[in-house]
């Protein structure tokens, strides 16, 4: 067992043991999704092997050096859907991404903004809700934590899609 130190943006900081940095970054990604926050944000989550001598992480470290680690996870409450004809969770809707969403042309409703970072956007073929993902990238694992989910009102356009989609 190595001794960590967890710490988030908001400058809380723990120690705990674990077998290794992975295991270590695990316990701080669900130790920060445990904090309480009003609403979905992103925080920076840091972890660092410490020197049992010194209780310091070893001298000479760095982020990335299998010892030290860095990353970003989406942590508060997960946005419910507004209720809806569908009904009132995400999975009650047919989100599709139709071409008029625009996007990348070889991917309807997918935008890159910026680094690995990638904004998905698609709508409920059944009453026209939005819902838009953001994620950071290519280097986070494919979980809940990793993308932050809006949802914004059906308009005309997607009203007339979704009727249209029905027929
Ligand atoms: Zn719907």
């Amino acid at each position: 067992m190595n001794t960590y130190r967890m710490r988030d943006d908001s400058g809380a900081s723990e120690t705990i043991e674990a077998e290794s940095l992975e295991d270590a970054m695990a316990r701080t990604r669900e130790w920060a999704a445990g904090g309480d926050y009003d609403e979905r944000v992103m925080v920076r989550i840091y972890v660092h092997e410490l020197d049992p001598g010194t209780e310091e992480p070893y001298e000479g470290w760095c982020y990335g050096d299998g010892q030290n680690g860095l990353d970003e996870v989406a942590v508060g409450p997960v946005p419910r859907p507004p209720a809806t004809d569908c009904g009132a969770a995400d999975e009650d809707h047919d989100w599709q991404s139709p071409g008029w969403l625009g996007g990348c042309r070889e991917n309807p409703g997918v935008w890159s903004t910026g680094g690995t970072s990638f904004r998905f956007r698609t709508v409920c073929a059944k009453c026209g809700l939005y819902k838009t993902e953001e994620t950071t990238g290519a280097q986070r694992n494919p979980s809940e934590l990793d993308a932050t989910v809006e949802y914004s009102k059906p308009d005309e356009r997607s009203l007339a899609w979704a009727e249209e989609s029905e027929a």
